[in-house]
């Protein structure tokens, strides 16, 4: 068996994966990246399209969320091919009295951190939401709201990359990582390739944790599975992409939802829909612990599709042509790994993002570069640092 050496090795060609890849390669390292399927197989292939900055919780996640916007912006630009940046605003509908205040001091918040957000009141709503069902009372209202197709993403960082070095090595996992004490790693694929590396960085998205097992290492990512239904071809509803109050309280704060029926809230259904560039509507979705199982199922899409005719009653008559579902990498504390893992030198995570893997996929990958590369952060990212994975395991040894 020969042993190649590379200077990092990046495991998972999702999203997070390949931003990782394409800022390490443009920090002059010599990187391959491992796939076990193919690129897009996970979560990034299988998920909605927004940089949405509206549901991030104020604090370290919507101040990322805001810089990597700002990155989408720059790559449009730096990258080799299209990737479908747009800029429509977002709307968060409000339909009850209890619901307001709590949206307002929502909104209030991320006003705080810089966020350019209101809430508008109903004639203001139904100016830039015509169609929208009149038991709605209010909404929020972002101009910063964005998209991106993300299978164009990784594309354009795949091409972008592999310009600068980038190896992909596809079809076969990781099934050891091996730590040597001369500070290097060595990771072997299911097809019993070897490779070495100073780096390792784990971007394998739901799977993290039991990549993490191969070095003794506990990592709470569990796969949150959300089922979408696709609709055809229809002209816009509106101006927004918009989303449900209860699609907040689902995503943030899932104990805290009351007065609608329990199967909702079971599945975790929260309204979100947002258009294509081509003019299909992707209708979420659902939030569940299914294990690894992506299927779709009657249930879930017909209350999804319930949920948007609720709201948009002018949709009846509209087809639906396809339904899937992913799985979000889902920590337990509700914020991702990002960085060093004490204890482990050169090994690094960069997964846990949830449902906002493909807004925080390009501050992810500048991070992890910028950690690798020593250099000095604009921010404080100790919150989502991995030593909160170190402390939870020796607490453990303790009780
Ligand atoms: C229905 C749905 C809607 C969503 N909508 C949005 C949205 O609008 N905006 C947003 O920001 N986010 C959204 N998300 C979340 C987003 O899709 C994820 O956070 C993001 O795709 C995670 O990317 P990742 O690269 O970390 O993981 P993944 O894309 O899951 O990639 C991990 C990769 O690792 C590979 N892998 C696993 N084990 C191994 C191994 N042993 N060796 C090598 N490779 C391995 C897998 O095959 C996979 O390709 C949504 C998710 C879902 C499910």
């Amino acid at each position: 068996m020969t042993v190649k050496n590379f200077d990092a090795i990046v495991i998972g060609g999702g999203i997070t994966g390949l931003s990782v890849a394409y800022y390490l390669t443009g920090e002059g390292k010599k990187v391959l990246l491992i796939e076990k399927k193919g690129l897009g197989a996970g979560a990034s292939g299988a998920c909605d399209d927004m940089i949405l900055l509206q549901s991030k919780k104020p604090g370290i996640l919507l101040t990322l969320a805001m810089e990597s916007l700002a990155l989408y912006r720059k790559l449009e630009k730096d990258l080799p091919l299209e990737i479908d940046l747009e800029n429509r605003g977002g709307m968060v509908f409000i339909e009850t009295q209890e619901q307001l205040p709590l949206m307002e001091n929502f909104v209030k918040e991320q006003q705080k951190l810089g966020l350019d957000v209101t809430i508008l009141d109903k004639k203001d709503m139904r100016k830039r939401q015509p169609h929208v069902s009149k038991h709605v009372l209010a909404s929020t209202y972002s101009p910063l709201d964005s998209q991106v197709n993300p299978l164009k993403v990784m594309q354009a960082f795949v091409v972008a990359a592999q310009a600068k070095g980038l190896i992909i090595k596809k079809g076969s996992g990781v099934s050891q990582i091996v730590f040597h004490n001369d500070y290097h790693w060595e990771v072997i694929t299911e097809d019993k390739e070897s490779f070495t590396a100073e780096f390792v960085i784990n971007a394998a998205g739901a799977w993290a944790g039991s990549l993490a097992k191969l070095i003794d290492l506990d990592v709470p990512i569990r796969p949150k599975r959300g089922q979408i239904a696709v609709t055809e071809k229809i002209p816009a509803l509106g101006d927004t992409n918009i989303w449900s109050a209860d699609y907040i309280v689902m995503k943030l704060n899932p104990e805290l939802a009351k007065g609608r029926k329990q199967i909702l809230n079971d599945l975790g259904i929260g309204l979100a829909m947002s258009q294509t560039s081509e003019g299909n509507y992707f209708i979420g979705g659902t939030r569940e612990f299914m294990g690894y199982d992506t299927s779709t199922n009657f249930l879930a899409i017909h209350l999804i599709i319930q949920e948007a005719t609720r709201f948009f009653p002018i949709l009846k008559n509209v087809h639906v042509i396809r339904t899937f579902a992913g799985l979000r990498p889902a920590s337990d504390d509700g914020k991702p790994f990002i960085g060093p893992v004490p204890g482990r030198p050169g090994f690094y995570m960069a997964a846990g993002h949830e449902g906002d893997g493909i807004a925080l996929a390009p501050i992810t990958g500048r991070l992890i570069a910028a950690m690798v590369m020593k250099q000095t952060l604009s921010f404080d990212v100790a919150e989502l640092s991995p030593a909160r994975l170190v402390k939870a395991e020796k607490s453990k040894q303790v009780s």
